[in-house]
C-alpha cells in the first residue's frame, strides 16, 4: 500500500519474477500521460533472457500450485481481490494518469476487476470432469480437467487493469501459473498490481510480470517453448503475428481481437433509449472499446429523429484532461497513432461522400490527443469507415429499408465480436438474434458484457473466448483415464 502511494515513481520500475522485484532489464521505455503528453515514468523493456527467467519461475512454481486444493488457490485470489479494493482510489488515479479514461470509469474498472477475481474464485468447487460408461466390462472412463501449465497473458491498453484479472483469475484458479506482459502504453497499473500481490502470501512464481514492447518482449513470450497457452487481447494484426509466433511450438492460443460492432435501429425502436445506449457505447473510454457500437444502421423512416437525438448527445459531450477537469464524459485518445487513425477514418469518409454533422477534427487548444465527438451520415457499405475499426468517438451512420438489409450489412464484415438491435417487436429481435453472426448481441441496451457470459469473437475478431464457465475452461485441458478393474 505504501508503495502504491508513490506511483508514479521518479525511479525506474522493476519486473516481478519468482516473487521478487528484480533488476534484469536491458533497456527501459518512457510512459506518457495522454492528456498532457508529459513523460511520467520509465519501465523495463525485457528481452529474451528476462522473459526466460519469468517463464522458468512460472514453470518451477506450477506443479505445487496445481497440487493445492482449488479452494486454497481461490483463497489466494480472494486475498488479491481484497487488496485491489483497499487500494481502489489510488489504482484508479494511476489508470487515468497513464491511459486517459475518466476517473469514475477507472474506478469502475478497478472494482469490476476485484469482483471478477472473486467471481473466478467461486469456480473453485465447480471445476468438473466427467465419468463415462465404457464398452468394456469392468472399466471406468474418467475425463479429468487439468491445468495447461505455464500461461502467458499479453494485454492491450484500453482496460489494462481489468485485463490482468481476465487472464490471471481463470488461469490461477484452474491450477496454471502465469506471466503477464502489459501494454507498453499502460504498464504502471500492472506494476502496482504486482506490488499488491507481493504483499500477499501467493507462492513465488505463480504470478510474474515482465514489461516491454510487443515486438521484443511480447514476441519472446509468445514464442517461448515452455508456455502452454498464449492468451492475447489486442488488435487483429498483432493476433496474426502471435498466431505465427506460437505456431513454432504449436502453442495454444486464445485471441480476443478487434471489433466493428453494428447497432441496428428499427422503425419501432424507442429512439431515446437507442440514441442514449449507442451514444454511451461510443463515448465510453473515448470510443476505445472492442465491443463499442462502431457503425449504425437506422431505418430510413426514423433516421431524422434518431440523428437529432444522437447528434445532440455527441455535441453535449464534455471532454478534457481527466485529472485536471471535473464532470467529463471522456478523456483523450491513447496516443498519436490512435489520433491519426481516427482523423484518417473521418477524412476518408468525407472524401468518399460522407457528411460530418458534428465534430470531425482534432480538438483545438489542448495538449493531449483529443478528438471531437463526431457523427458522419450518408455512409455506405463500401466506405472504410463502415468496415475498419475506428477506435475513437466517431459514429458513422447508414440508412436501411429493412431488418434483412441491416442484418446482411452487419454480417458482411471481417469482424464478428458484438452487435446490437433496438426494436419493440419481439419477432424482429428474435430474427436478428437468429441471423446475426456475432459472438454477442445486445437487445435494447448498450454494448457491455457480463462476467458470467462468454465474450468471444467470430471471424477475425478472435479465436476462443473469455468469461464465465466457458472462458474458465479455456485454461484447462482434458486428460482421459481408462481404469480397468475387477
Ligand atoms: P495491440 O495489438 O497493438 O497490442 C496489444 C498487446 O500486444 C500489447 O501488449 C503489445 O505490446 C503486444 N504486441 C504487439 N506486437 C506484438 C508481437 N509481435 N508479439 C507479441 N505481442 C505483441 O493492441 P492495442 O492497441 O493495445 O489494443 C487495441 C486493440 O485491442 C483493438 O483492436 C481492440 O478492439 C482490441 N481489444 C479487444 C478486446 C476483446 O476482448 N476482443 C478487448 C480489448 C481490446
Amino acid at each position: 500500500m505504501q508503495l502504491l502511494r508513490e506511483h508514479p515513481r521518479s525511479g525506474e520500475y522493476r519486473n516481478f519474477i519468482d516473487g521478487r522485484f528484480v533488476d534484469l532489464q536491458e533497456n527501459s521505455l518512457d510512459v506518457a500521460n495522454p492528456a498532457t503528453l508529459e513523460v511520467i515514468a520509465r519501465v523495463p523493456e525485457s528481452g529474451a533472457r528476462v522473459v526466460d527467467e519469468a517463464v522458468q519461475a512460472a514453470k518451477k512454481a506450477q506443479p505445487a500450485w496445481e497440487k493445492l486444493p482449488a479452494i486454497e488457490r481461490a483463497r489466494h485470489l480472494r486475498t488479491i481481490a481484497a487488496k485491489v479494493r483497499e487500494n481502489a482510489e489510488a489504482l484508479a488515479r494511476l489508470i487515468t494518469l497513464e491511459q486517459g479514461k475518466i476517473l469514475p470509469l477507472a474506478l469502475v474498472e478497478v472494482n469490476f476487476t476485484a469482483d471478477y477475481i472473486d467471481y473466478m474464485a467461486e469456480w473453485a468447487r465447480r471445476i468438473e470432469g466427467e465419468v463415462l460408461t465404457s464398452d468394456r466390462a469392468g472399466e471406468s472412463i474418467f475425463l479429468l480437467r487439468k491445468p495447461i501449465g505455464v500461461t502467458a497473458g499479453i494485454l492491450p491498453w484500453n482496460f489494462p487493469f481489468f485485463l490482468i484479472a481476465r487472464k490471471l483469475a481463470p488461469a490461477l484458479v484452474t491450477g496454471n501459473t502465469i506471466v503477464i506482459k502489459p501494454s507498453e502504453e499502460t504498464p504502471l497499473n500492472a506494476f502496482a498490481f504486482a506490488e499488491l500481490v507481493a504483499e500477499t502470501d501467493l507462492p513465488a512464481g505463480v504470478f510474474n510480470l515482465v514489461g516491454g514492447t510487443g515486438a521484443k518482449t511480447g514476441a519472446e513470450l509468445a514464442g517461448h517453448k515452455d508456455v502452454g497457452l498464449v492468451s492475447f487481447t489486442g488488435s487483429v494484426e498483432t493476433g496474426k503475428k502471435i498466431m505465427q509466433t506460437a505456431a513454432s511450438n504449436l502453442t495454444r492460443i486464445n485471441l480476443e481481437l478487434g471489433g466493428k460492432a453494428p447497432a441496428i435501429v428499427l422503425a419501432d425502436a424507442n429512439l431515446d433509449l437507442a440514441a442514449k445506449a449507442i451514444y454511451d457505447s461510443r463515448v465510453i473510454n473515448t470510443g476505445q472499446v472492442c465491443n463499442c457500437a462502431e457503425r449504425v444502421y437506422v431505418h430510413s423512416s426514423v433516421a431524422g429523429p434518431f440523428l437529432d437525438r444522437i447528434t445532440r448527445l455527441m455535441r453535449e459531450t464534455r471532454y478534457g484532461d481527466p485529472l485536471a477537469e471535473q464532470d467529463l464524459h471522456m478523456g483523450p485518445l491513447i496516443n498519436r497513432a490512435g489520433l491519426d487513425k481516427v482523423s484518417a477514418a473521418v477524412e476518408g469518409a468525407r472524401a468518399a461522400g460522407g457528411e460530418v454533422v458534428t465534430g470531425g477534427k482534432q480538438a483545438t487548444g489542448r495538449r493531449g490527443y483529443h478528438y471531437e465527438p463526431t457523427v458522419v451520415v450518408n455512409c455506405r457499405a463500401d466506405m472504410e469507415i463502415m468496415r475498419k475499426e475506428v477506435f475513437g468517438p466517431v459514429l458513422p451512420i447508414q440508412t436501411v429499408s429493412s431488418l434483412e438489409e441491416a442484418v446482411e450489412l452487419s454480417n458482411d464484415s471481417d469482424y464478428g465480436l458484438t452487435s446490437s438491435i433496438f426494436t419493440n417487436d419481439l419477432n424482429s429481435a428474435m430474427r436478428a438474434c437468429r441471423d446475426l453472426r456475432f459472438g454477442e448481441t445486445y437487445v435494447n441496451r448498450e454494448h457491455f458484457e457480463a462476467m458470467q457470459g462468454f465474450h468471444a469473437g467470430r471471424r477475425k475478431s478472435g479465436i476462443g473466448g473469455a468469461d464465465g464457465k466457458h472462458g474458465l475452461y479455456e485454461y484447462t485441458e482434458t486428460h482421459a483415464i481408462y481404469l480397468q478393474h475387477g
